[in-house]
């Protein structure tokens, strides 16, 4: 089949450069120690921050769920699909965030396919920071707005775009990712809307990686920056943090209402399954009761930060639990990663597209469910095939 000889040489393509995926099978929890790929391994690969995935709270209010309203919603939201399931999570989560309301999604992902384009169209130009989520790329040429790109975090050269570009449309939006996944830094976000202000533009932010994480107990990054007056709409996930799935928009009562009518994935696709809601309403309690697992995940990046930089390496510029350990090569971030694997260390190498041509690495992910010797295990590993690979002393 000639027509689709392209796959196997584009697949070869991708081996050669080191840039093939490998994609592990996970036999257990999402726990501190993970079953990947058979092998009991510990576990700094995963966005569950807060050790919610195999919480005993979530998985009560999970099965209870599934005792009081079955396993699917059965439609979408808008038809026969809203129960008071999702409401009490909108409600908790709008108070919990310090918003009048929210709206869920299926997803983070679905949240920005949603949200964006609700918002913007062919006449409306966006403001997007070059190193912004996928989901919200795709969200902005969904839209078919004007994209317009701006130097990473750089409020300056945000400004100067505005200047040339916002007056030539109808409506402008600024979007930025909260925290980068990659890197580990946040927004500018006090000084980027000074700018959208000038400008008169919507300002939204992903926070996927900044609640649980950053701000009062978790609350995000607007919250970090007290930005709740400034920034119109936050985007976040239930699957980070939350340790389940679903994802959402937090905003004042008329966006939420506007995106209830308008955004297409609520519209025509299903809502999240009583069981994942509910588990997802008691992860907001107990964030709202107290910022104990907040407080360790910060105690354990610390620690674990301090750990590696002391061996000498190079962990980029995250302020945030998010740890890049910098590489360069793509086959030496995989060598790195498959190595660590070997010796019981579960961490992913990350190579283009996800991340820049030359800027490979493994990236480490913190989370509360660490213990001290976990994290020293870890730093004993790294250190180890570090000096055998050359890349510490
Ligand atoms: C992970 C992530 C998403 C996607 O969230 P899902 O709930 O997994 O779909 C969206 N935006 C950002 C910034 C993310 O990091």
């Amino acid at each position: 089949m000639a027509k689709l000889d392209f796959i196997q040489e584009d697949l070869e393509a991708l081996k050669k450069e080191g840039l093939y995926i490998h994609i592990r099978v996970i036999g257990s929890p999402q726990d501190a120690w993970t079953v990947v790929n058979g092998k009991k391994v510990l576990n700094m690969c995963s966005n569950n921050y807060l050790g919610f995935a195999n919480h005993p709270k979530l998985k009560e209010a999970a099965k209870k769920a599934i005792e009081d309203y079955g396993v699917g919603p059965a439609a979408v939201r808008t038809i026969a699909g809203t129960m008071t399931l999702h409401l009490e999570l909108e409600k908790k989560l709008a108070a919990f965030k310090g918003r009048e309301a929210v709206i869920s999604f299926q997803s983070g992902f679905n949240a920005n396919l949603a949200t964006i384009p609700a918002l913007v169209g062919r006449e409306d130009v966006i403001f997007s920071d070059e190193l912004n989520h996928a989901s919200i790329i795709d969200g902005c040429r969904l839209s078919r707005a004007k994209i317009v790109r701006y130097a990473h975090a750089d409020p300056e050269d945000l400004a100067e775009k505005m200047e040339q570009e916002a007056k030539n449309y109808r409506r402008a939006l600024v979007v930025t990712d909260g925290v980068f996944s990659m890197d580990g830094d946040i927004a500018p976000l006090p000084e980027i809307v000074e700018v959208a202000k000038k400008y008169d533009a919507i300002v939204m932010v992903d926070d996927a990686h900044g609640e649980g994480v950053l701000g009062r107990d978790g609350r995000g990054i607007v919250d970090h920056f007290g930005l709740h007056e400034d920034v119109d709409i936050e985007v976040g996930t239930l699957s980070k943090a939350f340790g389940v799935v679903g994802g959402y928009v937090a905003g004042n009562a008329e966006i939420v209402e506007y995106l209830r009518q308008k955004a297409r994935p609520f519209l025509f696709s299903s809502a999240v399954t009583p069981p994942d809601v509910a588990a997802c309403i008691a992860a907001v309690d107990i964030l709202t009761e107290s910022g104990e697992l907040v407080e360790k995940l910060w105690e354990n990046t610390r620690y674990f930060k301090e750990g590696m930089k002391s061996l000498g390496f190079d962990i980029g510029q995250s302020v945030t639990p998010i740890t890049p350990v910098m590489l360069g090569e793509a086959t030496l971030a995989q060598e790195f990663s498959k190595r660590l694997f070997d010796e019981g260390v579960f961490a992913q190498a990350i190579g283009y597209p996800t991340v820049p041509r030359g800027k490979a690495r493994i990236r480490v992910m913190l989370s509360a469910v660490h213990s001290k010797e976990d994290l020293d295990f870890a730093l004993d590993k790294f250190a180890k095939i570090g000096r055998e690979l050359g890349v510490i002393e």
